[in-house]
């Protein structure tokens, strides 16, 4: 086995040298997906940090990506907002940020807002790191080199980048954690990205992994049908559901869509797993951009395909406008070729010629199906 940040391995030591002979069982680990195969980001974690930020704007889509990999290996999440201080408090950016993590708050996950610029939450943070290992994991750009230069109090110094820079270059940076192994006991004065810090501070240590810059994040380990297991907020309603092995999509007699219009589980979430449930069952997770959307291109698509629930009408039920939503969005995202007219009542996709295949993917692929079915 190849050693990987956060390794405990057993060496043998002579005069000169010390060389690993084993790498002894993980006690977790955190894994992504990198196209088709996997990427283990490091082992024996207890906690993922995931740094989010406004400017580059996260989307939801990743988060969830986050949320179910890490409760795949029993990992505990805190979702940090960094650069709170660009969404001052009282502004309307800062209440619309506010109502997207409190859908997460108020499903159990632990929700800090932190400036690494100006301090603010960092103490919160720091005493939520103490005795355990944690990753920062998030979209380059994020700021999770300041947090843990800020963390570090002077004892930490890792290169913070331009964000302009890192988006063109984030690829290149750091796209494995597996350290080679001529460097596995040489120091740096500047460590390599990832490492392992150990926070300075009284009290049991805290160690803290930098992980690879990513501009997304794919789930490699849950199989579809695996998916709800992971959707934390599910599991309590799920357990009354008609049939024991309700998916929670079409079957009758379900508890959690019951308890999606009822408002006990968030709408928003239940789309979330729709839609990630129907890329794994495709198998095209991490093969098209799924997990990149940010939310400005959420944005842009939501108003490209214009879903007004005014043009829905009464009859429908708060589930199937959530559903025609999503899937109408997850159309628009896999037929780029495509564009919707103003009215769900009259659903026609109508290609245009100018962005026909533009992704030079295609809606096949995308979709799985033949081209010439107009859908
Ligand atoms: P990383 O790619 O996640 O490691 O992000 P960096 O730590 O390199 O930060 C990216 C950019 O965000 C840099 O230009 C930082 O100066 C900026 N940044 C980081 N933290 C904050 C913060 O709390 N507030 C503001 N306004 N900018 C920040
Ligand atoms: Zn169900």
């Amino acid at each position: 086995m190849e050693p990987i940040v956060g390794d405990e391995v057993k060496i043998r030591t002579s005069d000169a040298e010390a060389v690993v002979e084993e790498v002894l069982p993980r006690r977790s680990t955190l894994i992504r997906r990198q196209t088709m195969k996997p990427q283990v980001l490091c082992a024996n974690l207890d906690l993922a940090v995931l740094v989010l930020s406004t400017e580059p704007n996260f989307s939801e889509g990743m988060v969830d990506r986050v949320l179910v990999s890490a409760h795949a290996q029993s990992l505990d999440v805190v979702l940090v907002l960094n650069k709170a201080d660009l969404v001052p408090r009282g502004s309307e950016a800062r209440h619309r940020v506010e109502r997207r993590l409190f859908v997460y708050e108020k499903i159990g996950y632990k929700v800090l807002f932190v400036s690494a610029l100006e301090g603010e939450g960092l103490e919160d943070l720091r005493s939520l790191l103490g005795g355990r290992t944690s990753i920062l994991v998030g979209n380059s750009g994020v700021g999770k080199s300041c947090l843990l230069n800020k963390l570090g109090q002077g004892q930490i110094e890792v290169t913070v980048g331009d964000i302009s820079e890192k988006l063109k270059l984030g690829r290149h940076i750091t796209t494995t954690t597996t350290m080679p192994r001529r460097r596995l006991f040489s120091f740096s004065p500047r460590p390599l990205r990832p490492f392992r810090h150990r926070l300075p501070g009284e009290g049991p240590p805290a160690f803290l992994i930098d992980s690879p810059g990513a501009r997304r994040f794919s789930i490699w380990d849950v199989k579809p049908e695996e998916l709800k297991e992971h959707f934390i907020e599910f599991i309590p309603f799920a357990r009354h559901c008609k049939f024991s092995d309700c998916r929670h999509l079409q079957e009758p007699g379900c508890m959690v869509k019951q308890a999606v219009e009822e408002g006990d589980v968030p709408p928003e979430r239940y789309m979330s797993y729709q839609r990630i449930y129907q890329v794994l069952l495709e198998g095209t997770e991490g093969s098209f951009r799924s997990a990149l959307w940010t939310e400005s291109e959420h944005a842009e698509k939501r108003k490209r395909a214009s879903v007004r629930e005014a043009d829905i009408g009464a009859p429908l039920s708060a589930i199937e406008i959530a559903v025609l939503r999503s899937s109408l969005h997850h159309l628009h995202h896999a037929f780029k070729g495509f564009c919707c007219k103003d009215s769900l009542r009259s659903m026609e996709l109508i290609m245009t010629d100018e962005n026909k295949d533009t992704d030079g993917m295609g809606y096949a692929a995308a979709a799985g199906k033949p081209k010439s079915d107009g859908g």
